[in-house]
């Protein structure tokens, strides 16, 4: 099989390439031609993992399909973008069918779930690599930036985190997931290789929200990343921090909490809001939480119910070396 009919098959071919809206032209000319909608702009991002680096060599190619796409979708999600489509760098040891096929059926999964068609890309061979690039459709006043958080506005966070970081020993196979009795072990796996972007909520807080991100290297580095471009201080109530169950059902509440500040791969989103408009968004959203508020001042604080501040150690970012 050669480079042309690798791409046929397995990209070409696929039901994530199918359809969608607002493409003119996808796979197989020099450029797809997308279509902005009047008045929006075109948001764009891209994300690459390399294995050994950001999975494991052995991973599973349909889940790693699932996640590449996730990862990279879940920025959309974090301006308040629509998903249009995407394009696939893949570079490739060699041409292994069996790995082709289950890996195009997850990005295909993902891609269903999100909306996005895949429009085009590059297929080079070396050393396992996926790069994905998303680009979507948001309003330039309205796309949530980094840089908006008020004084007085809350702080909120979009779900229960600390899965995925959790996860991480069952990923590498430092732990049998058999030796777990319940769904604990699946729920984790399930966090960490098919993590849904936030597309729903992230396109409901247009015009609402001051500030967002989606948390991909843990709750206080990507607060931080807020405090940094919105010049104030975020200040987080440790015991409203919502934990995943299953990371406390394994790793006790302490270690579950650590998981969720500083683990990271969770793809929720953090965002600041004013207060009056929690109460209506919680109903539409009941798994969003407040956890915190924007003060003045910089970084960020994490402090206990009677305000005092609490020191956390950060944690090293997780790599499959
Ligand atoms: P060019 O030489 O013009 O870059 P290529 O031969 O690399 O074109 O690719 C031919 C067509 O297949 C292009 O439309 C390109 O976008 C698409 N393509 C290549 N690799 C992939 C891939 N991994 N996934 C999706 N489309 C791909
Ligand atoms: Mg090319």
């Amino acid at each position: 099989m050669n480079e042309f009919e690798l791409i046929q098959y397995f990209f070409t071919r696929s039901a994530c390439a199918q359809g969608g809206e607002n493409i003119s032209l996808g796979i197989g000319d020099d450029c797809a031609l997308l279509q902005i909608p009047a008045g929006q702009s075109c948001a764009v991002s891209t994300d690459t993992l390399v294995s050994g680096i950001h999975f494991p060599d052995n991973a599973p190619a349909f889940l790693l399909g699932q996640r590449a796409l996730a990862v990279a979708v879940s920025d959309l999600a974090a301006m308040g973008a629509t998903p249009i489509g995407f394009t696939l760098a893949i570079t490739l040891p060699q041409i292994d069918v069996d790995w082709l096929q289950a890996f195009s059926a997850g990005l295909s999964a993902m891609a269903l779930s999100c909306g996005i068609t895949l429009v085009g890309g590059d297929t080079t061979r070396g050393p396992l690599t996926i790069g994905v690039t998303v680009m979507g459709a948001v309003s330039a006043r309205q796309a949530m930036l980094r840089s908006g958080a008020q004084v007085g506005d809350l702080l909120c966070v979009s779900g229960p985190l600390g899965a995925a970081a959790a996860a991480v020993p069952l990923v590498l196979g430092q732990v049998d997931e058999h030796s777990m009795a319940d769904d604990t072990a699946e729920q984790l796996l399930a966090a960490y290789w098919s993590p849904q972007p936030q597309l729903k909520l992230g396109q409901y807080l247009l015009g609402q929200a001051s500030a967002a991100l989606d948390i991909s290297d843990g709750l206080l580095a990507d607060c931080g990343h807020i405090a940094k471009a919105s010049h104030v201080c975020l200040q987080i109530q440790q015991t409203q921090v919502p934990l995943a169950s299953a990371a406390l059902k394994l790793l006790g509440a302490e270690a579950a909490l650590h998981c969720a500040l500083s683990g990271g791969d969770d793809y929720h989103l953090a965002f600041t809001i004013a207060a009056h408009a929690v109460e209506p968004l919680q109903q539409h959203f009941p798994e969003v939480q407040v956890i915190g508020q924007v003060v003045s001042g910089a970084g960020v604080q994490v402090v206990n119910d009677q305000g005092q501040a609490i020191a956390f150690e950060r944690l090293g970012y997780q790599h499959f070396e």
